[in-house]
């Protein structure tokens, strides 16, 4: 069984536990967030374990690399302190069970990873991913389990994702596009986190992205427009790929506007959700710009009502080079 690599001792030395001062769901001063973590790490009670939302952001405050999230998740687990009702727990474990139903394209050399989510069929198409869209792949089988994270069930993706690492391993594969941003998370982040191996290369949709704005540049129309960022939880787990938001959006004339709330998260309180929707309608933005397509489903009404109008990323993209 693997393990999760964390080291007491530097948690123990550590000079400032930004994993949860900086948390925006508990307000504890620089001693207790300390005290908290420690109570974590050496498996007591904490807090933590029951107010923690499951956001993700500890795993970017911390940089030590000493993984908090997946710690708090682990010792949830452990206590079996629940973080939504056992049938929604059980149903998610149930829903993305492998059951041999995945489907595969003419995949290559390079697969393009539309996760469990078939709506990323859809916007991996067109002229910024015609080379790569042939070479799908989509079910449980090659589903990014960190999802069960949000449910403290890091079991299952201790069971499965050395499973869908192998399932890629047979298709043959040395690159995968990874449409989610959380598939990428979970590559990058959790795997060697839990010292999993993978098999191939993990490349961002947003790094291909920016290849493909560049040879497709002839093709270019600046959108001259404003949007906000709705940024994913599993963002959180690749803070190096933030920057290019920033990147895409100014190679198609799209002005990102500030704002002062960057929540996300499963459990998000309605006060919390009013409160990142109304900062967004503050910046008088016209467009609200989707990273994750859960977030897009859940947010999208809400969005909407507030005066924005609620696209991804890569349709914004495609808006740019005259196919939308
Ligand atoms: S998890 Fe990271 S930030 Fe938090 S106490 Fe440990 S080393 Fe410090
Ligand atoms: S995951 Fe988010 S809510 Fe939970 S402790 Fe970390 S920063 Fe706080």
């Amino acid at each position: 069984m693997y393990t999760l690599k964390h080291d007491e001792a530097v948690c123990a030395a550590c000079p400032s536990p930004d994993c949860l001062l900086k948390c925006q769901y508990m307000d504890l001063d620089k001693d207790q967030a300390h005290e908290e973590m420690m109570k974590v790490v050496r498996g007591e009670d904490s807090l933590v374990l029951q107010q923690c939302m499951t956001c993700y952001a500890c795993e970017e405050y911390c940089k030590r690399g000493n993984h908090p999230y997946y710690l708090i998740c682990e010792r949830r687990e452990e206590k079996d302190i629940l973080t939504a009702a056992r049938p929604i727990t059980n149903q998610w474990i149930n829903l993305t069970t492998m059951q041999g139903k995945f489907m595969t394209g003419a995949v290559q050399d390079t697969a393009m990873s539309c996760c469990f989510i078939p709506d990323l069929g859809g916007l991996g198409s067109g002229k910024l991913f015609e080379e790569i869209n042939p070479a799908f792949v989509l079910g449980a089988e090659f589903m990014c389990p960190a999802v069960h994270t949000h449910f403290a069930r890091m079991s299952v993706i201790k069971e499965r994702l050395p499973q869908v690492l192998d399932n890629f391993k047979k298709l043959g594969v040395s690159r995968v596009i990874c449409l989610h941003d959380e598939c990428y998370g979970t590559y990058t982040s959790i795997a060697p986190a839990y010292g999993m191996e993978v098999p191939f290369e993990p490349i961002h949709y947003m790094d291909y992205l920016v290849e493909r704005l560049e040879a497709l540049k002839k093709d270019l129309s600046p959108l001259n427009t404003t949007a906000v960022y709705q940024r994913p939880c599993s963002n959180r787990l690749i803070p190096e790929k933030y920057p290019l938001v920033a990147e895409i959006m100014d190679r198609i004339g799209v002005e990102i506007k500030e704002r002062e709330y960057h929540v996300s998260g499963y459990r998000l309180a309605d006060d919390i959700q009013k409160k990142n929707i109304d900062d967004m309608a503050a910046t008088d933005a016209e467009y609200c710009v989707f990273n994750c397509p859960f977030c897009q489903t859940t947010l999208s009404k809400k969005v909407t009502k507030a005066g924005l109008k609620p696209i991804h990323m890569i349709d914004l993209c495609k808006m740019a080079i005259g196919e939308k």
